[in-house]
């Protein structure tokens, strides 16, 4: 193999697979100088709707009168269009979350794209606008990200946290980017980890994460999936409730990401 085929290749693979981290990197930096100046929080669930949590986080949030951003996959929308449509209706942001939650980084890049474009072809088919995408666990290819930009679809991830699913909460870190065995998203509680995720879920850690969003403002990472673990499920919720009403109580603005990205919005 000649050395410029060699070079192309490797050109190929750093595009492919590692533009999307300097992307991430980019725009966790920039919403969060957004969130900062302009006092912004947004809450964003991923991975709903699902049977029973997504009603009781829809009645919180209507009760405390907030809206928020709600990712969901293609399947679990296909099995509760309603439930999508009653977000919408409720002026919540809906955006896609993927349609089968494939990690675009262990997939064929056929598969990570066609899994993006069908997630997002299920909300055109409920007749939801979306203009977000936000990559199943945090992981995107060059394919993906343009997949969705091609259908008037922005790759969003979070500038926090919220250790709803056991992973560690607070302010995303560029090695927390890269992962760690219980860091990132994950899709379930995590098995075998139960004195870690109690620790990870008590009201002082609950209390940390919030001050620092109070602090920094920011777009939070939560999920209203059925997770079968009451503890990470009431966390979801807790973190919900508090963060709400001590943002308010310090004149910080519960926001969607609409409002976040209204600038590049209005201007496209
Ligand atoms: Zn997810």
């Amino acid at each position: 193999m000649s050395a410029s085929v060699l070079g192309a290749g490797v050109i190929c693979l750093y595009a492919w697979y590692g533009l999307p981290f300097l992307v991430r990197g980019f725009q966790v930096r920039r919403i969060s100088r957004i969130c900062r100046e302009r006092g912004l929080i947004a809450l964003t669930y991923d991975d709903g709707p699902s049977e029973a949590l997504t009603a009781r986080l829809l009645e919180e949030l209507d009760r405390l009168d907030a809206k928020g951003t709600f990712f969901v996959t293609g399947r679990e929308a296909g099995l509760r269009p309603d439930e999508v449509r009653r977000l919408a209706a409720g002026g919540h942001a809906i955006g896609s979350h993927s349609d089968k939650h494939c990690n675009a980084l262990k997939s064929t890049p056929w598969h990570g794209i066609l899994d993006c474009l069908r997630g997002i072809g299920c909300l055109q088919e409920l007749g939801i606008r979306s203009n977000f995408y936000r990559p199943p666990y945090g992981k995107a290819t060059l394919g993906t990200l343009l997949a969705a930009r091609s259908n008037g679809c922005r790759t969003v991830w979070w500038t926090h946290d919220s250790g709803d699913t056991g992973s560690v909460p607070g302010r995303v870190r560029f090695g927390r980017i890269l992962g760690s065995r219980l860091g990132g998203e994950s899709r379930r509680a995590v098995r075998g980890e139960d004195e870690l995720v109690a620790s990870r879920t008590t009201p002082e850690a609950r209390q940390t994460l919030i001050d620092e969003l109070i602090e920094d403002g920011g777009v939070v990472l939560l999920h209203d999936s059925d997770r079968g673990s009451d503890r990470l499920e009431e966390h979801t919720l807790s973190v919900t409730r508090e963060l709400i009403e001590q943002a308010r109580q310090a004149g910080r603005r519960i926001v969607t990401l609409e409002e976040v990205f209204e600038d590049d919005i209005t201007s496209s």
